[in-house]
């Protein structure tokens, strides 16, 4: 009989006959329904010629029903104390490898990794730490891993950004940094009380499909990204004030002149806002500001 860990009674056992607490330092907060846990595999569309990578599986709750779906499961854990925990509560699957390890230091060009580059098929499916979701969402879309899918739970109102369209409050350089790669899809809004300990604040589950191109050729990606940024430090304010004034070091040291040559070459209107510009037009902006600083 299954008895899934991702309930309030198990975990609570689980943590208690292993003597230990959740760190809030870490992201902690572990999954306890079951419902949630189907609909992320299902958002994965996970079959046995599926390998998955997981983020922080913890004492295994999301683990399990990964394992299983997939074909195997590679579990990416920073706390030690949950590796030695996993080999009990997993014992059962023999497709699961828990690597202790943080996921923001691992290279996934290192020979080891080398077998990932040629499976049949690979997903990435986590239940995030919400103070590192950026950061990790940007290393594995830079580790040039062959996934076609990432479903992670986030904090709601970052999957809001990720999906944001264009013009509205939530659309910014991190909505523009996602959607040059990949395509956007807020699958389902989580609430609170699913988790151990309760987070403050809701989560949603957003699904990230790879485009087959980007949807803008550029040679130098972060660049590009410094670029947007600096159009959303001042959200009241005009791009053209933002880049006249420009607050990021990393932007090349332009005269008045030579901003108004790249929105004369960009065609756009120095009134508009950052907000407002769609992904093809801040390409524009971004390919005028390179041939005038030359
Ligand atoms: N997967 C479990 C679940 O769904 O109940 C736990 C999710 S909990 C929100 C996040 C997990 O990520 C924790 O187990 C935490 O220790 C782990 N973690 C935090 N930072 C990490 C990092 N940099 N690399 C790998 N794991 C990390």
């Amino acid at each position: 009989e299954f008895r899934p860990i991702a309930t309030p009674t198990r975990t609570a056992q689980i943590m208690k006959y292993y003597d230990i607490a959740m760190k809030k330092s870490l992201g902690q907060n572990f999954l306890i329904e079951p419902n949630i846990l189907d609909k992320m595999v299902a958002a994965a569309d996970i079959d046995s010629d599926t390998t998955v990578i997981e983020i922080g599986p913890g004492i295994g709750a999301l683990t399990e029903f990964l394992a299983l779906s997939a074909k195997q499961v590679l579990a990416f854990e920073i706390d030690a104390r949950f590796v030695s925990i996993l080999e009990n509560t997993l014992a059962a699957y023999d497709n699961v490898k828990v690597i202790h390890q943080d996921i923001l230091k691992v290279d996934f060009q290192a020979p080891e990794y080398a077998s990932l580059k040629d499976l049949d098929r690979l997903v990435v499916v986590a239940n995030l730490p919400y103070y590192i979701t950026t950061p990790i969402i940007m290393h594995l879309i830079d580790s040039h891993l062959p996934f076609d899918r990432l479903v992670m739970m986030m904090q709601k109102e970052v999957a809001e950004r990720m999906t944001a369209q264009v013009g509205t409050k939530a659309y910014n350089s991190l909505t523009i940094a996602i959607q040059l790669q990949m395509q956007a899809r807020l699958d389902f809004i989580v609430p609170k009380n699913v988790f151990i300990p309760k987070p403050n604040v809701d989560s949603a589950v957003l699904v990230l499909e790879r485009l087959a191109t980007p949807r803008l050729d550029l040679a130098d990606l972060s660049d590009f990204q410094n670029f947007v940024q600096a159009a959303f430090v001042y959200r009241r304010k005009t791009l053209w004030n933002n880049y006249k004034n420009a607050m990021s070091t990393n932007l090349a040291d332009l005269s008045a002149d030579q901003w108004e040559a790249i929105f004369d070459q960009a065609e756009l209107d120095r009134q508009r806002r950052g907000e407002s510009l769609s992904l093809e037009e801040f390409g524009q902006l971004y390919q005028a500001y390179l041939a005038v600083k030359g």
